[in-house]
């Protein structure tokens, strides 16, 4: 085996290469604008960019290329050769400190959700120097941002960077008040990944998975995941050696790939990294899902990112485990050995249950997508109610707080902040839910509601805000205070008396919780379409104008495209459905028909042969074929008025509304042909073909 030290992190235009490879003082200088947020002037960037292209040659690079993340969900490049000609017919190569700093791709082909026709085509990528630049293919590859020319924020990275100097900024107050050395913090995420790898020959023979990365038919095999025997199962030979490949090809490119194992469903897998800071981790994680695409093929696999790939079966999510840390190594939302540092984690675990209750509808828009939406809450994944699980331990102590002098029962004992010691939540006490959507486990959150194929980005800009902005209600209050420390418990007392009602710790898939969060007054938005609306409601806007991460016209265009990208989805998905039927279902099983035709023939020649069995094994699948053919139509006609809908939200509904049941009603019958129609016939694997071939 390769010596993994010497492998991790070879392609990566790292720290410790840096310190190597740059002048101490353009190091410095670097450093120093990282530290302070500014802009790196050009004399010290055209010394970055020509160690980094001499660094990037001697690994195999010819090309350069600014790495952004559109609204589209996915990583967009495009290269440039270094190659510049030296005026006597050759070349030499050359990178300068202004191509590194900023790039100008045409904006044009990217979704804008309307901020293109006020502003110009032209976009702008610029350098983000805190994710560290890397060599893939042939290319160096630098991490950037993507905006208008007039500024807008065009991408997935730009909010992000602007979210975490929200926190940093609010968190910062509180910390200086409570007297801490810190000087700056970061939120650290680990993003787990499930994903499903199938055989890449059965997948080419399914138009909709190629199309759509999901089936859009499928009978229930006859063994699906009852046995529970896949979940940490031994893991097979083929994709033994992809998980083992995969974490080469990350530990290169300076990934912490870390856990792999199977997951619920057959053919389902999950690979965890170890956690950093937000934005490099949100980079990394764009990467881990474009070389798990990449690589199965080497291995003749294929890698299903879809948050629902298959009806019946578990779905695949992306777990988002959140916490704050700060510049000395402090993790905040860990318990600590003093009681002043558990007044300081009991304050700001009452900032996030705060934003949790406030902003609930974010942190459901945050995961809303069509892939999502077959999977929230379909008894497997956590349901479209936002609540918190804090274990019982963590929430018997902030009763005794809330109580405080009314306190009665014997078995607790009243918890004064700043007084007493809280215990240590050891992960197993406070991880036995796998129902809830955000989970506290021991020293951070587990944000569980994103779908595998999302950019952790929106989750993460919409929790580092809403912590923000509770964050900076305390401090508002505590900056004006003589007594810090009787200011905090009000303000702890207080958060937990008015936010209370989002603690859960009980099962959240069950009908009574349904019933019971409506009690409480929770939302419950089941839908994309029910949700995204409350994205441009009044105190988002606001919360989100305060703390300049996004302007109005930023959240008009990104619900635009949001609400855009849902019903396209729903529209290809659509149209691949009643392709899929009239050219290969309906035939197949006129032929089959045909077949069992000919078969009643046969037996009525001879006279006396029981024939009753095979007539009405033709009227069923007749009556089923003559379904599918108006299934089909509805479904036709359904998708034609997808064109009438007015605006993107008239279309979102109507998708939901029109489209997605008549998609479901031809789906129950074609499903039912795969049952009555011979296997030689059928024109595609099926789900067991698919599941259990690996
Ligand atoms: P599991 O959920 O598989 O039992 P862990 O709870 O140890 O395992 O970790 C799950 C994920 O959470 C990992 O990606 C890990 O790196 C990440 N994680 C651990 N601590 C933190 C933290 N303080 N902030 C963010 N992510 C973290
Ligand atoms: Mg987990």
């Amino acid at each position: 085996m390769e010596n993994i030290k010497e492998i991790f992190g070879s392609m990566v235009f790292n720290d410790a290469v840096m310190q190597e490879r740059l002048p101490r003082s353009t190091y410095k200088a670097l450093k120093n604008c990282l530290e302070t947020d500014t802009p790196l002037d050009l004399a010290t960037a055209n010394v970055i960019a020509n160690a980094m292209k001499d660094w990037a040659i001697e690994r195999g690079a010819t090309h350069f290329t600014h790495w952004f993340q559109p609204m589209t969900g996915v990583t967009a490049e495009k290269h440039d050769s270094f190659i510049t000609p030296a005026g006597d017919g050759t070349v030499i190569t050359e990178f300068r400190g202004k191509e590194l700093i900023k790039g100008e791709p045409d904006a044009s082909s990217f979704p804008s959700g309307g901020l293109r026709a006020t502003f110009e085509a032209r976009g702008y990528t610029a350098w983000d120097p805190s994710s560290y630049a890397f060599v893939k293919d042939d290319t160096l590859y630098i991490p950037t941002a993507f905006c208008s020319y007039g500024g807008e924020a065009l991408d997935k990275k730009t909010p992000l960077l602007r979210s975490i100097q929200a926190l940093d900024r609010q968190a910062m107050r509180i910390l200086r008040l409570l007297g801490s050395d810190a000087k700056s913090i970061n939120t650290t995420v680990g993003p787990e990944q499930e994903y499903f790898l199938i055989d890449r020959e059965l997948y080419l023979k399914r138009r909709d998975l190629v199309i759509t990365g999901k089936t859009l038919f499928g009978a229930k095999p006859p063994k699906g995941q009852e046995l529970e025997d896949h979940y940490f199962g031994a893991i097979k030979t083929r994709v033994h050696e992809y998980m083992r490949d995969l974490d080469f090809e990350l530990w290169k490119l300076g990934i912490h790939a870390k856990t792999e194992h199977n997951e619920v469903a057959p053919a389902q897998h999950e690979l965890a990294p170890i956690f950093g800071g937000a934005n490099v981790a949100t980079d990394h994680n764009q990467l881990t899902m474009e070389m798990m695409r990449r690589l199965a093929r080497k291995h003749g696999l294929v890698c299903l990112l879809h948050e629902k790939p298959f009806a019946g079966i578990n779905g695949s999510g992306k777990h988002n485990n959140w916490s704050i840390s700060t510049d000395t190594g402090v993790n905040l939302l860990e318990p600590g050995k003093t009681p002043a540092q558990n007044a300081q984690f009991l304050l700001f675990l009452c900032a996030v249950i705060s934003a949790v209750d406030d902003y609930q509808d974010l942190l459901r828009i945050s995961v809303a997508s069509a892939g999502n939406d077959h999977r929230l809450g379909a008894n497997e994944a956590p349901p479209a109610i936002i609540s918190m699980f804090l274990g019982d331990e963590l929430t018997e102590i902030l009763e005794s707080i809330e109580h405080e002098n009314s306190y009665t029962d014997r078995k607790k004992s009243l918890f004064e902040v700043g007084v007493h010691y809280l215990p240590s939540f050891a992960k197993d006490s406070t991880d036995r839910n796998r129902t809830s959507p955000f989970a506290f486990t021991g020293n951070k959150f587990e944000f569980r509601m994103p779908g595998s194929s999302m950019s952790i980005s929106g989750p993460n800009v919409v929790l580092n805000t809403i912590v923000a902005e509770e964050l900076c209600r305390f401090a508002d209050v505590m900056e004006c205070s003589d007594d810090v420390p009787a200011t905090m418990t009000t303000l702890i007392k207080n958060a937990i008396t008015a936010h209370k009602r989002i603690i859960f710790n009980g099962n959240n898939y069950s009908d009574e919780w349904v019933a019971e969060a409506k009690r409480r007054g929770l939302l419950n938005l089941t839908s994309t379409p029910d949700a995204l609306p409350h994205f441009l409601d009044r105190k988002n806007v606001d919360l989100f104008t305060k703390h300049k991460i996004f302007t109005k016209e930023e959240m008009e265009s990104r619900y635009e495209i949001l609400s855009e990208g849902y019903c396209k989805t729903i529209n290809i998905e659509a149209l691949t459905m009643t392709d899929m039927a009239r050219s290969q279902i309906i035939p197949a099983a006129g032929e089959y028909l045909a077949s069992l035709g000919k078969t009643y023939k046969a037996a009525c020649m001879c006279p006396g042969a029981p024939a009753a069995r095979i007539s009405d094994a033709i009227v069923k699948l007749s009556g089923l074929l003559d379904r599918a053919y108006a299934d089909a139509d509805a479904l036709d006609s359904a998708i034609a008025g997808i064109k009438n809908c007015s605006d993107v939200t008239v279309m979102s509904k109507y998708c939901r509304d029109s489209v997605i049941p008549a998609m479901n009603k031809l789906r129950i019958t074609a499903d039912m042909l795969e049952q009555n129609v011979g296997a030689k016939y059928w024109p595609f694997p099926t789900y067991s073909d698919l599941l259990f071939n690996v």
